[in-house]
């Protein structure tokens, strides 16, 4: 098939990359001049194992490219939304650039004798398809939804670190529609994947995956509270995960303690569900015991170092920016508020990252960044561990240096960890 993608960032990317490399000829759209040009010039606009080889053998092979140009839309066959669907100040998503998408693809439909699917990948709350894409799009192109376009919503599970591997193996499909003919070419793209595929309600497909970034915040929210609590009665929560974790009714993942979760979709997520309920006159008490529960989990951290020193005026090592490992993104990671909060009491700050520290920069321009761990504990008065990054585990590159960890990856002589 041919097909063009909207947005090329980390959902469209490898969205696009991946569905050429089963064997279809590719385009990403997006608007920003930069990032296309280095697409095209076959250097990856994000961190994930492997991808810039695939990009540039995707390129070389003209089966995927990047490109700046509406048009390209009405030379595909089926088009996917991919573009940001950021939080506003009320905890609502920001729908412009879904809006904006959606038009550019009526736009470019208007001229078009042929049926086409568009199918929406960005997460957004339950409803937007049918109250948001379904009228830009028939504004914009003049052509009626159900007949001449095909609108799917076809939610995106991908992690960042594991992008690749993730879209190519994923746990379900699902596929939201009404329209047999769109739903059955988004079936056809994905008929190589062996896995269950759903057949849903457009509404049913974006509930389902605001519904599974709700439960896994919540579960971590969870192992937090419960950390909390094991680290006052002197319990190691790691141990508690891992006996309770082998229930199958319960099982380990996401069940790990620390300093809090980020990146671009669970703050947004719970947040964006949290305010849609709210705007329908419905609680949400367990949602937002969620979000506070991680709102004070980086705090804690600050806590646990003024339990041992005040950070006024003392040089505190901070390892990892990101909001996980593998990857460079450090969007609402927990390390934005450790740092703001260090500065604020007097500390300054040396920083390190394997691969954060360009984002971290535009955050926090004036703090200390290091060239590797080493350089990073150089002088610190104590150190803090954000992010799970392999390197910061051995703990002889700590000597007798106080660690305060926040993701249980390390045990030093002078140590104090978050929930354990
Ligand atoms: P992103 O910010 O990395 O990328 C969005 C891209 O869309 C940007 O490159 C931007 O320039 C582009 N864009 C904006 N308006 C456009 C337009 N009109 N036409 C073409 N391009 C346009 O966002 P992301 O992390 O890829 O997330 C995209 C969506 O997928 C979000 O709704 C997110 O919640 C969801 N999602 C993200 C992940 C993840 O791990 N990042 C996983 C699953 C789902």
């Amino acid at each position: 098939m041919k097909i063009s993608v909207l947005g090329a960032g980390y959902v469209g990317l490898i969205t696009g990359v991946c569905l050429a490399d089963l064997g279809h000829e590719v385009v990403c759209i997006d608007v920003v001049p930069e990032k296309v040009a280095r697409i095209n010039m076959g250097m990856s606009t994000l961190f994930e194992e492997g991808f810039e080889e695939k990009l540039r053998r995707l390129l070389a092979e003209h089966r995927f490219r990047a490109s700046m140009d509406p048009a390209e839309i009405s030379t595909s066959d089926i088009t996917f939304i991919c573009v940001g669907t950021p939080s506003q100040q009320d905890g609502t998503l920001d729908l412009k650039y879904v809006r904006q998408a959606s038009r550019m693809i009526g736009e470019a439909l208007a001229l078009k004798d042929r049926h086409h699917t568009i199918v929406v990948k960005s997460t957004v709350m339950p409803g937007t398809c049918d109250d948001v894409v379904a009228p830009e799009l028939e504004r914009a192109s003049k052509k009626c939804i159900g007949k001449d376009i095909g609108l799917c919503m076809n939610p995106e599970f991908l992690k960042e670190g594991t992008a690749i591997f993730d879209f190519m193996h994923p746990d379900r499909i699902i596929i939201g529609g009404n329209d047999d003919r769109a739903i059955q070419e988004v079936k056809d793209l994905y008929e190589p994947f062996n896995c269950p595929k759903m057949e849903v309600s457009l509404i049913t497909a974006e509930m389902i995956k605001i519904a599974a970034n709700s439960f896994l915040a919540t579960k971590i929210s969870f192992a937090n509270e419960m950390g909390n609590l094991c680290k006052q009665m002197g319990v190691d929560f790691r141990q508690v995960a891992e006996g309770i974790g082998y229930d199958a009714r319960i099982g380990r993942s996401f069940l790990r303690a620390g300093c809090g979760f980020g990146g671009s979709c669970f703050p947004k997520d719970v947040k964006g569900i949290a305010a849609e309920a709210k705007r329908r006159g419905l609680n949400t008490t367990l949602l937002d015991a969620t979000l506070e529960v991680n709102r004070r989990q980086p705090l804690i951290m600050l806590d646990l170092l003024e339990k041992h020193m005040s950070p006024g005026d003392k040089t505190i090592a901070v390892l990892g920016l990101t909001f996980k490992p593998n990857t460079d993104d450090v969007r609402d990671a927990s390390s934005i508020m450790i740092v703001g909060e260090l500065l604020k009491r007097g500390a300054r700050v040396r920083a390190y990252d394997p691969k954060g520290m360009d984002n971290f920069r535009a955050v926090f321009p004036e703090i200390t960044y290091c060239s590797s761990v080493n350089d990073c504990l150089n002088s610190a008065d104590a150190v803090m561990i954000i992010t799970e990054w392999t390197e910061f585990s051995a703990p002889e590159q700590y000597g007798e240096k106080l660690v305060i960890d926040g993701r249980g990856i390390t045990r030093t002589n002078s140590y104090d960890g978050i929930c354990w």
